[in-house]
């Protein structure tokens, strides 16, 4: 856990916003049905939203996900790869808001697509994204 939110995470109102939305949830993956065990805040934390409650502590805002889930969201979000339009690697995206991750997926399925169309089948996608 990164140092600026120990604290947020010890608080009293997440605890209790996290537990009512997890609640609401019946404790179950919003994305695969699993038993659920982890509040996902879809706006990554930093230091500077994580006193904004209108991110930090807004139900609109978190997902309820089971480990599986919410570890396929954090290494799908850091090991995005980036390519131009001949399909070549021009950047790995490390992190970042959650606009910014909706155009590079974008930007990275409308690569993919051309990619396959390409070359008839995903092995390259398979090989170069981690
Ligand atoms: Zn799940
Ligand atoms: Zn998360």
């Amino acid at each position: 856990m990164k140092d600026f939110a120990r604290d947020f995470y010890r608080s009293k109102e997440w605890k209790k916003v996290s537990t009512a939305y997890m609640t609401s949830r019946f404790y179950l993956c919003e994305r695969c049905g699993s038993p659920a065990t982890i509040c996902h805040h879809k706006i990554y934390l930093n230091a500077q939203n994580i006193n904004d409650p209108e991110i930090s502590l807004n139900p609109d805002r978190l997902e309820c996900l089971c480990q599986d889930c919410h570890n396929k969201e954090h290494s799908l979000k850091r090991t995005i790869t980036r390519f131009d339009d001949s399909g070549n690697i021009v950047g790995v995206k490390k992190s970042g808001d959650e606009k910014q991750f909706e155009r590079d997926r974008d930007a990275f399925d409308e690569a993919l697509k051309k990619m396959t169309a390409q070359n008839g089948s995903e092995s390259i996608f398979r090989g170069r994204v981690i």
